[in-house]
């Protein structure tokens, strides 16, 4: 980028164009298979229903759909989330709903909410690199706790860790990057360890209804109902109806929603109005209850060819690979000498392959490690999952 010659915020200058963003632009070349960006996968995206839903809310409503509306979000749209989250036993009220510009949105909140400079969040390690971004934003110290197979390892948010942080972020389902889900014994003792510790702990959710084998697990927000602390969810509509859209949700405790209408107002005083009214159409009349079991079906059509591809063609170098039952990603481990960053621009020129290395997923102190990426496995279709993941093995080889 060209420099500017006047100057600018210490934030600004600190920030970084995320290696997501960078990789994209080169996957927008038609002969690059991409496995890198986390789109979902266009096949899925209901474009007849929003398009009447669209049509709808400006045929009934148009100066309502148009105009500027409350902070806190469309209110029947909020009253939705509410009767949505009844039905899976979580007893939540409208003024715990706050409805958000994309959960990233609630990440930057987030941010702005807990963090000053210097403040200590802690993290599961590795994590989403958005989140990660967009934490940085606010110059914090980072403390991780390891994961293995089954997510994040409670017993890791020992007493020195939990001293003085600000929050815990954790991706119970299908994380990003690894695909992992978190056990329910450790679900339990998380929220149980951080209610005990008084430590807000941050569930970031966008996935958990994209589970296509086995059963749903309660989630971080369900289980405080039952065990205390303070839990705040971020939800979204991104993964199942279309993440242009832009919406997504945060419940949280009263006060809590409160602040952040305030920090929302400074913003973006609210988020579309239009675009709100729109997912409300769409979806008021139980639509996902036929559309997700769809997007399942698909999603996981397109993880078991990337596993087979990967059985096939992996067959022989020295790796290991995660096998999600939801979600959008798959993580690779090589051994420790292989350095994924180093060889994304082989695999972009010499095999037309994209990847997300490991390494952005680990906040400041871990950038050292370099042996792992990141496959999406919903974005492009069969022909391509094979035809790339056959490439991408010619590099490892
Ligand atoms: N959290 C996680 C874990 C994600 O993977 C994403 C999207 N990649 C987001 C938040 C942001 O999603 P959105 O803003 O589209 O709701």
């Amino acid at each position: 980028m060209n420099s500017v010659s006047f100057p600018l915020s210490k934030r600004a200058t600190g920030a970084t164009s995320s290696v997501i963003r960078e990789i994209l632009k080169v996957t927008e070349r038609p002969d690059v298979i991409s496995f890198a960006g986390g789109l979902p996968s266009p096949e899925g995206f209901p474009h007849d229903q929003i398009k009447a839903a669209y049509d709808t809310v400006l045929t009934q409503q148009p100066k309502v759909a148009l105009q500027y509306s409350p902070t806190e979000g469309y209110r029947p749209l909020r009253e939705w989330i509410v009767s949505d989250f009844k039905t899976r036993g979580v007893d939540i009220g409208v003024d715990n709903v706050l409805i958000v510009s994309g959960s990233q949105q609630a990440l930057d909140l987030i941010g702005k909410l807990f963090i000053d400079e210097g403040s200590k969040v802690v993290l599961e390690s590795p994590s989403y690199l958005g989140a990660i971004q967009s934490f940085n934003q606010f110059a914090p110290t980072y403390a991780t706790i390891p994961t293995d197979e089954q997510g994040l390892i409670p017993d890791g948010l020992t007493d020195e860790i939990a001293k003085d942080a600000r929050f815990i972020y954790a991706l119970p389902n299908f994380q990003n990057p690894t695909g992992r889900t978190l056990k329910l014994e450790r679900r339990i003792a998380l929220v149980k360890r951080c209610a005990a510790l008084n430590l807000p702990l941050i569930e970031d959710d966008p996935y958990g209804e994209l589970r296509f084998e086995g059963e749903a697990l309660p989630g971080l927000y369900a289980l405080s109902q039952q065990h205390g602390g303070t839990v705040i969810r971020m939800g979204s509509f991104s993964k199942v109806l279309a993440p242009g859209m832009r919406i997504g949700y945060i419940i949280a405790p009263e006060a809590i929603i409160s602040k952040m209408v305030q920090l929302k107002q400074a913003t973006d005083l609210h988020t579309s109005t239009i675009t709100q009214m729109a997912v409300y159409e769409t979806i008021k009349n139980g639509f996902l209850d036929t559309h997700l079991p769809q997007v399942r079906e698909l999603y996981k059509r397109q993880c078991t060819y990337m596993l087979e591809a990967l059985d096939e063609h992996f067959k022989g170098i020295d790796v290991q690979w995660t096998r999600p039952t939801g979600g959008m990603f798959i993580w690779l481990t090589f051994n420790e000498q292989v350095n994924t960053t180093e060889l994304l621009p082989r695999a972009v020129e010499e095999q037309k392959v994209a990847y997300v290395p490991g390494q952005p997923f680990y906040p400041l102190a871990e950038k050292t490690i370099t042996n792992h990426l990141r496959l999406s496995f919903v974005t492009v279709p069969e022909a391509k999952i094979r035809q790339g993941v056959a490439g991408l093995s010619q590099i490892f080889k």
